[in-house]
């Protein structure tokens, strides 16, 4: 079967434009509940990020409250030094307690400075979650709107890929059975193409097919320039054809 005749090559040749079609149609319908994927994905990776400048803010305020409560320890132990200071009479213990009094006031100070850095990691966290939060809200808008457009148009998508197999089936309906079962198996193996049209390189003046991509032997490419004839691909098997020749 190097050659298929055939009074519906025009018809075939149309088919296989209408099957083209959809299935450029059904690709796109197909990337629309990936790009739905992504955009949620987007979104909830920016609330876990939310959810971290959150929690950093909060070990912030853990740690301040626990520098106060430390401060306050300190403080209270020197007025307890402060207070027996005054009760005792040898010098040894006044020296002792001067010195649990130095190292209280050293304690002390350490936990201020420590306290103070922390205020300003509080100012810089509690900006960084603010910022967070305005952008999860921001993004959530533009999640919402561009998952509303693309719902709307896979619900187009699915209606036009409809109606365009109601007019392919339409279509395939009025082309001889064995040339339709011919199609459809080569359609089948060839990745949804089946009827391909042969090209001219401009260079060289050599012909190749349409499918495959092979360069035509010369008397394929006397075949693909026959009336009401298919030539079929010597590499692919694919049905082959001339736009020039179907118009002209
Ligand atoms: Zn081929």
């Amino acid at each position: 079967m190097e050659i298929v005749h055939t009074t519906e090559v025009r018809a075939l040749v149309e088919l296989q434009r209408k099957d083209t079609a959809i299935g450029a149609l059904t690709a796109r319908a197909a990337e629309v509940p990936v790009k739905l994927a992504a955009l949620r994905k987007a979104f909830e990776d920016k609330k876990l990020s939310m959810a971290a400048a959150k929690e950093a803010l909060c070990a912030l305020q853990v740690a301040k409250k626990d520098a106060e409560l430390r401060i306050a320890e300190a403080e209270e132990g020197i007025r307890k030094h402060q207070r027996e200071l005054n009760l005792v009479k040898e010098n040894d213990a006044f020296k002792a307690l001067l010195s649990e009094i130095e190292r209280d006031k050293a304690v002390k100070d350490e936990l201020e400075t420590r306290e103070l850095l922390i205020l300003e990691e509080i100012d810089k966290a509690a900006v960084l979650e603010k910022a967070e939060a305005a952008e999860v809200k921001k993004l959530e808008g533009v999640m919402n709107s561009e998952a509303a457009a693309l719902e709307a148009s896979a619900a187009e998508l699915a209606a036009a890929i409809e109606a365009a197999k109601k007019d392919r089936d339409e279509a395939a309906a009025d082309i001889s059975p064995d040339l339709l079962d011919k199609y459809e198996a080569i359609r089948a193996s060839r990745a949804g193409l089946a009827v391909a049209a042969a090209y001219q390189d401009p260079a060289t003046g050599k012909y190749s097919c349409g499918g495959c991509h092979m360069s035509l032997t010369p008397q394929k490419t006397v075949d693909i320039k026959k009336q009401d004839a298919f030539a079929v691909c010597a590499d692919c098997r694919r049905l082959m054809f001339l736009e020039q020749t179907i118009n002209g």
